[in-house]
């Protein structure tokens, strides 16, 4: 049983109350708090040997937590606000204290969010748990459910980046480029914002390009196109791997922390500092399907699972 089943086994329930816009099953939660503002609930945890490699320095640390949480937020087109963050650590050594609230509290002032709570204890590992608030006016959180046939596909920044500096992270490259798109994803929280109004349904990218535009589709009861030559490889993603791996990087690669969203028609907003690029068309076929050049690659990738 992998988590999906277990989320759908355990803790999804038939109906929800309602007040609960957005329950289980999207990047966050929308819940409606008053009559012109919903409140959107997201809460990631980090794992060390899981989510990230034990040795990794404190700060990154920090700052990677509440980058992952962002960047659900910014799926949602929400801001940000509050978080909260339950710590568990083996030792309270003071400067790995002062590195890691350094970085936690830079990511949180990036998007002026304030940390009002949380929870401190000892164990066998560190584990970091941020939970985020955000707001939305009523009716405005773009979902995972809205992409229908004809909608074009697009993706934020670059593809496969943290994932391939994952790798070069265990080869020991602590300070390269790659490298430090895992340790310090940009979550894209004004561009997600920007996207109210326009965005048909938007995820971000935690597990992979392919997984994650699955679960988008399936939400959506939709499928796709993708047209590999168009997936945006950084010039360091192309230096350092042969074309074989950058592709695969950046179909099922992890942890890009990019946003994929769909939309209908009309402009897409001023992306300013954003790289912003079309990658396919929504089908209504219910499956993705993988173009090169007009021939479809037959693919299968199902994202990282915790449980198998
Ligand atoms: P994402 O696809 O953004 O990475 P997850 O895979 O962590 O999200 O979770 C899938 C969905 O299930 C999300 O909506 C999440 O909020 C929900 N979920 C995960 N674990 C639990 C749990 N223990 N109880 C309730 N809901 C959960
Ligand atoms: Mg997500």
């Amino acid at each position: 049983m992998d988590e999906f089943e277990l989320i759908r086994r355990y803790f999804v329930r038939d109906e929800n109350a309602p007040d609960v816009i957005c329950g289980i099953g999207d990047d966050g939660a929308v819940v409606q708090t008053s009559a012109a503002t919903e409140l959107v609930i997201v809460v990631d945890t980090l794992i060390e040997g899981v989510h990230f490699p034990a040795g990794t320095d404190a700060s990154d640390i920090g700052y990677r937590a509440v980058a992952v949480n962002l960047s659900d937020i910014a799926a949602m087109g929400a801001r940000p606000r509050w978080m909260t963050l339950a710590l568990t650590i083996e030792s309270a050594d003071a400067a790995w204290m002062k590195s890691f609230a350094d970085g936690l509290h830079t990511a949180a002032a990036e998007h002026d969010v304030q940390l009002v709570g949380g929870d401190t204890t000892r164990g066998d590992r560190c584990v970091v748990t941020v939970q985020i608030n955000g707001e939305v006016d009523t009716g405005c959180a773009i979902q995972r459910a809205g992409a229908s046939a004809g909608d074009t596909i697009f993706v934020t920044g670059c593809l496969g980046d943290a994932a391939a500096g994952l790798e070069r992270l265990s080869q020991g490259h602590r300070d390269d480029y790659l490298a430090g798109r895992f340790l310090r994803p940009t979550a894209r929280v004004e561009y997600g914002r920007s996207l109210v109004g326009t965005a048909s349904a938007a995820i971000d990218l935690s597990d992979g390009l392919y997984a994650d535009l699955q679960k988008m589709m399936t939400a959506s009861g939709v499928g796709a196109e993708i047209d590999l030559h168009s997936l945006p490889i950084s010039k360091a993603l192309q230096a350092h791997f042969d074309r074989d791996e950058q592709q695969r990087f950046a179909l099922s690669g992890g942890d890009d922390y990019e946003l994929c969203f769909t939309v209908a028609h009309g402009r897409l907003p001023d992306a300013r500092d954003v790289r912003v690029t079309a990658i396919g068309t929504v089908t209504d076929s219910q499956r993705i399907v993988c173009l090169d050049r007009g021939v479809v690659v037959p693919f299968d990738d199902s994202g990282y699972r915790h449980f198998q």
